[in-house]
């Protein structure tokens, strides 16, 4: 029997891309191969010449159809078969493998913020509900707002496979986080595009839509981020390395390099304020969440594992995010 392959893909909208997605029919043990699609309607081309290419790079079990339907996740190419200019996971796969023998691992902390209709999930239809406080891994009807939702994004992610290692109620109301990983660079950050994805195709179904928005709501509530966690072989091994590592993200004009590739809109995230550092002044420290960088305290203890970058915003794109901290990172402890 045929089955349906769910093409995935992430365009050109600016100034933060977003994903799209069209099925294609696939007869009885046939493999998903290329295929296209107007570049035109995606900001990827002009109409004169709007031929793009899909080229599946991930796939697996397509949690919403059942079967034997699959999701395709795939990179965007020129007609030449040469990586299309917002194309980002083509430029992580050249530094993730100049740098595979440190054998970095990533943790991503997905969070944001359901919407129905123009407001926030659980906001009143007029005024504001009562201040931050309570909604933090909180329980209850006038905390939270959306678990049938997130209950079976969940569901979906395990079906597909997707590394989850967890998900929590944030800090404003309905707003939430999925953790992924720790998987490679190229691994966390495909599933989080597919989680993504899962995301709001789940919640569509819910009449509810999810956005990555880092400052949801203006005022004293707290932005979206997607706090990115670190760790190579090395830094696994030694506090050394940890503090290595910490010094290469505070060197010279790296600081300004890797924010102003965290995602749209993040000055008006990394205030100081709502446990954030201000997006202009690089520091690290130990169970600090009002650094740049967090030096988990366990890790502190253990004198190994992981760092914490605080500052992506949740609409960073993944492949950019680990590409940056894989670069800067790597190259500093290499020598
Ligand atoms: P927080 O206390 O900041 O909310 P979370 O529990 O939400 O932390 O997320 C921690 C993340 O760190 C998880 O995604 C986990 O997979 C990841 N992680 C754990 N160990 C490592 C490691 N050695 N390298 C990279 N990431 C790691
Ligand atoms: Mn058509
Ligand atoms: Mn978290
Ligand atoms: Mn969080
Ligand atoms: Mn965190």
């Amino acid at each position: 029997m045929a089955y349906k392959a769910e093409y995935i893909w992430i365009d050109g909208t600016l100034p933060t891309a977003k994903l799209r997605s069209k099925t294609k029919i696939l007869a009885d043990g046939a493999e998903p191969g290329i295929w296209g699609f107007d570049g035109s309607s995606t900001n990827q081309a002009e109409g004169h010449a709007s031929d793009c290419v899909l080229q599946p790079v991930f796939s697996c079990p397509d949690p919403i159809r059942g079967g034997d339907d699959i999701l395709v996740l795939c990179e965007v190419l020129n007609i030449d078969l040469t990586p299309h200019e917002t194309n980002t996971r083509a430029e992580l796969r050249e530094v993730a493998e100049r740098f595979a023998a440190q054998e970095s691992l990533f943790g991503i902390e997905q969070e944001y913020t359901f919407f129905k209709g123009y407001r926030p999930l659980g906001f009143p239809e007029t005024g504001f509900p009562a201040p931050q406080g309570g909604y933090y891994c909180g329980v209850g009807a006038d905390e939270i707002f959306g678990r049938d939702i997130v209950e079976a994004h969940m569901d979906n992610c395990l079906k597909a496979g997707i590394g989850l290692s967890g998900i929590n109620a944030e800090v404003m109301p309905g707003q939430w986080e999925f953790q992924v990983g720790p998987l490679s660079p190229l691994e966390v950050s495909d599933h989080l595009w597919i989680a993504r994805w899962l995301l709001y195709r789940t919640a569509e179904d819910f009449g509810v839509s999810a956005t990555l928005d880092p400052k949801p709501a203006p005022g004293d509530w707290n932005g979206a981020g997607a706090h990115t966690n670190f760790s190579t072989k090395r830094m696994r091994e030694s506090y050394d390395a940890i503090i290595a590592a910490c010094e290469s993200l505070g060197e010279g004009d790296k600081p300004l390099q890797h924010v102003k590739n965290y995602g749209a809109g993040v000055e008006d995230r990394l205030t100081g304020a709502h446990e954030t550092a201000p997006w202009d002044t690089f520091s690290y420290g130990v169970s600090d969440r009002g650094a740049s960088v967090r030096i988990p305290w366990q890790v502190e203890q253990d004198g190994k594992g992981y760092i914490e970058d605080r500052r992506p915003n949740a609409n960073v794109d993944p492949y950019v995010v680990t590409r940056l901290m894989v670069d800067t990172v790597c190259t500093a402890l290499e020598k």
